[in-house]
């Protein structure tokens, strides 16, 4: 047993597997207590955009920090509250024209179902039940595992978990199966489809094409049913545009974003939300409000974090450098493709994945920890799914940096 009192998330203590101390970060680059500099492949899990540290958001926290730290924002508000939310109005589409506050991926998406289904009892015409595609993943609280996949991760709560209605993924070829599961449950009246755009992150970085998306879009409105689309991973240019939805030409009803929103600094979600959802709460009578808050709603500093991060899409090329960074990805991945063991490979704007070995990845196998301690020993950030192997990194890696995550993963190809 270790010494330290910590219970670290999704890590299996009784492996004794190491724990590095990290002191510090910068860009793509985490320094450790012991004096190595390692890779941040992955992100720190998918939280920051522009690189570690990020001068300006880090000046507004410490600005911040001098003159607001904590307000109740029921009744109250201020400043970088007003500010994030004019940004958002700014940035996002324009049909998303209201902001509610929360603290992380999970709540945005609590908070999505609960507006979803909000809207419907204050319309009179109550619906419950959430459409919802295979091997999705929308955080892990009761309600947010309730509409992700099922498996080792939650079979502890199972009896918990409320009852959904499935879509297949939509496979290559095998998309028309999903639209005609989408379009036979939108007859049952339920009250909201929730999806990840384009990609399934921790289902496997699983990726299909904006057409589908468009259409189950399509497919939502005939049928008047909200369409929540889940940018928590997506969002801040992850796959190659501001919003995954914009490569379909697509904007939902209610819209989820947290992990790049503070440009990964300090923990912060919104759920956006359509005139129409937010009208449907808005009247004379407290019983039709919305009934959600947690104490930290909007942290002004937390929000000023994102009002600079906000500011910097304004003032930066982001989009230039993403698409930099996707193209130095595809090369690579391109390179990739060829070595005996690689799998599937796939790039989706920032994001690149393959399957390492034979057979079909399960997050158990005993691949995925090999491969961690593989990649920690060579100074890398990786955190394979299984045999999954993503490459998700900051925009502002350098191309050195790049190359030996690829040396390292071609050297695990040839291990497997
Ligand atoms: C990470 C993630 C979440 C959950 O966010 P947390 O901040 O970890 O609660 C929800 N949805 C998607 C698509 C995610 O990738």
């Amino acid at each position: 047993m270790s010494d330290s009192p910590v219970w670290h998330p999704f890590t299996q203590h009784g492996l004794g597997e190491p724990i590095p101390q990290v002191v510090r970060a910068e860009g793509a680059a985490l320094y450790t207590a012991d004096g190595r500099r390692i890779v941040d492949a992955i992100s720190s899990w998918w939280v920051t955009t522009h690189g570690h540290c990020h001068p300006a958001i880090m000046a507004a926290i410490r600005e911040a920090a001098g003159q607001l730290d904590q307000i109740i924002f029921a009744g109250w508000t201020h400043a970088p509250a007003e500010a994030v939310a004019q940004g958002l109005r700014a940035l996002m589409p324009p049909a998303l024209t209201r902001v509610f506050f929360s603290d992380s991926g999970s709540t945005s998406v609590e908070v999505a179902l609960k507006m979803a289904l909000g809207y419907w009892r204050n319309r009179d015409e109550p619906r419950h039940r959430i459409i919802v595609m295979a091997h999705s993943y929308h955080g892990d609280t009761i309600g947010a595992m309730s509409i992700g996949a099922r498996g080792v991760f939650n079979q502890a709560y199972a009896p918990l978990l409320f009852d959904v209605a499935t879509i297949p993924f939509p496979a290559a070829g095998a998309a028309q199966e999903t639209l005609d599961a989408l379009e036979a449950y939108c007859h049952e009246k339920p009250a909201a489809l929730i999806v990840e755009p384009l990609i399934l992150g921790a289902g496997g970085m699983l990726v299909y094409p904006a057409w589908v998306l468009a259409e189950m879009r399509r497919i939502c409105t005939d049928h008047g049913v909200l369409f929540i689309a889940d940018e928590v991973m997506t969002g801040w240019g992850r796959t190659g545009s501001l919003l995954a939805c914009e490569q379909a030409g697509v904007v939902p009803d209610i819209l989820c974003l947290s992990k790049g929103l503070t440009g990964g600094a300090v923990p912060l979600a919104v759920t956006m939300a359509t005139e129409p959802i937010y009208a449907a709460h808005y009247a004379d009578d407290r019983a039709r409000m919305f009934f959600h808050s947690s104490s930290y709603t909007a942290n002004p500093i937390a929000c000023a974090a994102a009002a600079a991060n906000i500011a910097i899409w304004r003032e930066e090329p982001i989009l230039a450098r993403v698409a930099g960074l996707a193209r130095r990805q595809a090369d690579r991945i391109e390179a990739l493709a060829g070595v005996a063991g690689v799998h599937n490979p796939r790039v989706l704007g920032t994001i690149a994945a393959v399957e390492l070995g034979g057979g079909e990845g399960a997050y158990l196998s005993e691949l995925g920890p090999r491969l961690l301690g593989f990649f920690r020993d060579r100074d890398l950030l990786l955190r394979p799914l299984g045999n999954t192997v993503y490459v998700m990194p900051p925009y502002c890696i350098e191309d050195a940096d790049l190359d030996a995550i690829y040396e390292a993963i071609t050297a695990a190809a040839g291990l497997v």
